[in-house]
């Protein structure tokens, strides 16, 4: 398990409050931020748990599909949002 990025930015763990910033893989995302600008498309969306659910781009195939990463920045959630 990735705790620190290499430019130091810390990957999501529990605990971290409004205005910490943290990693899903490449972007920078700030915690509680509904214009989050590290995240992806229309992301942050609301998480049930009442944190924002961050979105970064993940990887796409030879027929131009992609998938995103997710993580709620309260609950740490890491699968895709019900309504994406
Ligand atoms: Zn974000
Ligand atoms: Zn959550």
């Amino acid at each position: 398990m990735r705790e620190i990025a290499p430019d130091g930015t810390p990957f999501w763990k529990e605990g971290m409050a409004n205005g910490d910033t943290f990693k899903i893989d490449i972007s920078e995302h700030a915690v509680g931020d509904k214009e989050c600008s590290g995240c992806w498309g229309e992301y942050p969306k609301p998480c049930s748990c009442g944190g924002l659910i961050h979105a970064e781009f993940g990887d796409e195939n030879a027929d131009g599909d992609y998938w995103l990463m997710y993580t709620c920045d309260k609950c740490g959630d890491t699968s895709q949002p019900e309504d994406a």
